[in-house]
């Protein structure tokens, strides 16, 4: 049976973001998932589920029900042909290696190890795409086994399309996922690029920098009038060497970025100072966007990093919104006026790295950010020091107002307004999806009621 964590009322989970849930479990067998389900007097509702515990919405949201840990169900089961089966509370840092030594990786690779194999079958995880159909974690998710709101076991396979695409955006309020198969492709060279330009640079070339092949990632400096553009492509015929200038890269993303989240919030307490700081970060950022730093050639597991395993330690969070990559030179006109507006009213701008994707078009989950057309995100972050709750209120209606889209697990004190005007249609399907699956009421809790009305 199910280990039984806490039963402390008003528990707050590790990432400091309270959830309140009556009892905290942590099933060893996926068969504990649907005795806890039907057992509605033992443990109270609503059944909400926890994998990694790094996302910084509420969406985990205990709400004094019964809060079920996935991370003892932590084995890979099966390295298949052209697959991996494995069950969810697997990290998917665990996974990627794992491929790796055998020579394989996901079709998507992204910056974090700290994601459960659950989170990647229904939450959204948009990343740096390469093609279309593919451009968020959920995409490689070809079948799933969930415990439903009945406590009821299920499997379902890219065979039933339609209820695998509502499944991938489901958050655990169609069910509890406990085994995830994802599509595996053998480890390709990325030969990465960077190339930095003024904001009226890059907008002069942006039809060029979009037509060229390959994944977008852009690192944003809205107060010194940057935008550098990494470029990722397979080197297909592994032309390039190998260079340890990535190391560093890396090293600043691993150690100094966490490090300095922590000392910022801490101990500095002056926007002048921190600001200073920031601009360190942006200078060490730059030293990996030197001529020698063209043409690294590395593969996908080497970018992934660990953040500690328990989050509030990581004093880094962040927000994300995406925007129509058509009109995204615009978008980020405004976004740099509205970071130095901010500024100059509030005395506060975001002290970590604004960072963004390119997503392709991928309608292979209902709330997909690139559902519609091609997008490209804005992903501010910070160590969450005082400003930043303040900021992301500004720039949540600032995103809405250009016809951005959300996340419900990755953007920050959303309102129901944001999900209507960015998924009309799509979000009412889904509540009323909701409702016939879960008529008690089972697995929802306030903070989806709320979003989705
Ligand atoms: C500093 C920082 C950096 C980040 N960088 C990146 C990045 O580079 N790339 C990226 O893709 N993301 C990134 N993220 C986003 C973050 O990784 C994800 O939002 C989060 O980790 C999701 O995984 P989790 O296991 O922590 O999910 P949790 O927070 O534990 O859960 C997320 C949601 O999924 C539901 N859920 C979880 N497991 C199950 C299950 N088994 N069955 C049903 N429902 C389930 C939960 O109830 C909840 O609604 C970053 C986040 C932070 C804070």
């Amino acid at each position: 049976m199910a280990i039984k964590v806490s039963s402390a009322s008003g528990a707050t989970m590790s990432s400091g973001v309270h959830r309140r849930p009556r009892l905290m479990l942590r099933p060893i067998r996926p068969e504990d998932i649907g005795t806890i389900i039907r057992k509605h007097k033992t443990y109270p509702s609503p059944v909400r589920i926890v994998g990694c515990d790094y996302s910084q919405a509420r969406c985990v949201g205990g709400d004094g029900g019964t809060l079920v840990d996935t991370s003892a169900l932590d084995k890979i089961l099966e390295f298949g042909e052209g697959f991996v089966r494995a069950q969810a509370g697997v990290r998917i840092g665990t996974l990627v290696r794992a491929l790796a030594e055998r020579g394989f990786e996901l079709p998507l690779t992204p910056e974090i190890a700290n994601i459960s194999l659950g989170a990647v079958a229904v939450t959204t995880l948009p990343q740096a795409s390469f093609q279309d159909g593919l451009a968020q974690m959920s995409a490689c998710v070809m079948a799933m086994k969930i415990v439903t709101p009945q406590g009821k076991e299920l499997t379902v396979t890219q065979r039933e399309a339609e209820l695998l695409r509502v499944l991938r955006s489901s958050f655990g309020l169609l069910g509890v996922v406990h085994e995830v198969t994802l599509r595996v492709v053998p480890l390709r060279p990325v030969k990465i690029d960077y190339r930095a330009y003024s904001l009226e640079e890059f907008t002069a070339r942006y039809a060029e920098i979009s037509a060229a092949p390959g994944a977008l990632r852009l690192h944003l400096a809205p107060f010194s009038d940057r935008v550098t553009v990494e470029r990722r492509t397979f080197d297909v015929g592994h032309t390039t060497s190998r260079s340890g200038i990535w190391q560093i890269r890396n090293s600043v993303m691993r150690n100094v970025l966490p490090a300095f989240g922590a000392s910022v919030g801490s101990v500095l307490a002056t926007p002048g100072l921190r600001n200073a700081i920031l601009t360190g970060v942006h200078k060490a950022l730059g030293a990996t966007q030197a001529p020698a730093a063209r043409g690294v050639v590395v593969y996908a597991h080497e970018w992934m990093r660990d953040l500690p395993a328990e989050p509030w330690k990581a004093r880094y969070t962040k927000s994300l919104w995406a925007f129509a990559a058509a009109g995204y030179p615009r978008v980020l006109a405004d976004y740099f006026a509205f970071c130095r507006g901010y500024f100059k009213e509030h005395r506060y701008r975001p002290n970590v790295v604004t960072a963004a994707s390119r997503m392709h078009r991928d309608r292979s989950s209902l709330f997909s950010v690139s559902y519609n057309e091609p997008m490209l995100s804005l992903e501010p972050s910070s160590d969450g020091a005082q400003g930043w709750a303040d900021f992301l209120i500004d720039f949540n209606d600032f995103a809405a107002s250009l016809g951005g889209v959300p996340t419900f697990n990755q953007s920050r004190a959303l309102k129901a307004e944001h999900i209507e005007k960015a998924f009309g249609e799509r979000a009412r399907l889904f509540k009323a999806l909701r409702r016939r699956t879960d008529a008690l009421n089972r697995l929802d809790n306030s903070y989806f009621a709320n979003l989705l009305g």
